[in-house]
């Protein structure tokens, strides 16, 4: 697909676990579009799970509610928004350092963020307490250069 494209979609779900899943097979079906390779989409299926997991566990965690996953098409690139209407995060800059987590005594290893940096090319956090958190992340397709460091 030479021209330039741009289509997008809008998923709303409640928060629960079996939507982690649900979220990464929907965004593999839309981005499917693009032709990535194996390792592309499989890079996508691991971030969107990650930050809809984030939603359902701490952005929830003592209640349930919605998150919207928002994905576009522009060109070559995948544009994705993960939002809720959680708790939120006081200290966005701290979340996202590697290890940390607010939950040590369970299984969390305080990876998300630092997953989600890694597998896509850009991501954004917005995010304040009582207002719910916003995930911004975007990936290019197609120009990786074999080697993992596309
Ligand atoms: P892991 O993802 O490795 O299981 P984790 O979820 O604790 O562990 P991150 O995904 O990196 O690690 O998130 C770091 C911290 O940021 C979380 O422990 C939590 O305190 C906070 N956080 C992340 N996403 C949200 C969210 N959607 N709402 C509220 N807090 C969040
Ligand atoms: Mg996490």
């Amino acid at each position: 697909m030479k021209e330039e494209q741009r289509e997008k979609m809008t998923l709303t779900m409640e928060s629960r676990s079996r939507n982690e899943a649900f979220a990464r097979a929907v965004v593999a079906a839309f981005v499917a579009r693009l032709d990535p390779t194996m390792e592309e989409l499989e890079d996508i299926r691991t971030a969107v799970s990650e930050a809809v997991t984030n939603a359902v566990v701490h952005g929830y965690r003592d209640s349930e509610g919605e998150i919207r996953l928002s994905a576009e098409i522009e060109g070559n690139a995948l544009k994705l928004e993960i939002q809720d209407w959680g708790v939120g995060i006081a200290d966005v800059e701290k979340a996202m350092e590697p290890l940390f987590t607010t939950c040590p005594e369970g299984e969390r290893s305080g990876m998300g963020f630092s997953f989600m940096e890694a597998f896509m090319d850009n991501l954004t956090v917005h995010s304040a307490p009582g207002e719910g958190t916003t995930v911004y992340m975007e990936k290019k397709i197609g120009l990786g250069d074999g080697n993992g460091n596309g």
